[in-house]
């Protein structure tokens, strides 16, 4: 089926040039975070911005789908915005077994 209603792929990259930010909203708990594309496309890859609303889940527990836009912030807005940036990605080492 055809989705009419879905508009092209729009990279992460797209984003980075390094004014733009991404917003995400979890309307469960109301918090609003920005971050840059850049840290983004480090954890997922270059994907499309729409698909992160799957992709990324709210920090404080299981709140359903983030609300995920793309933001031009002006100078005015940019003013104490605070961006979450990227510390570090932590690798979980998983144990794998088999009986042998
Ligand atoms: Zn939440």
């Amino acid at each position: 089926m055809p989705q009419p209603n879905k508009s092209k792929p729009f990279p992460l990259s797209n984003l980075n040039d390094g004014r733009q930010l991404v917003r995400v909203r979890c309307a469960y708990c109301k918090r609003t975070h920005h971050y840059f594309p850049g840290d983004l496309i480090q954890i997922f890859g270059d994907v499309d911005v729409d698909s992160l609303m799957q992709r990324m889940t709210c920090e404080a527990g299981d709140h359903g789908l983030m609300k995920v836009e793309a933001v031009y912030p002006t100078g005015k807005e940019a003013v104490g915005m605070k961006i979450r940036r990227l510390v570090a990605i932590k690798i979980r080492r998983v144990p794998v077994w088999r009986e042998e």
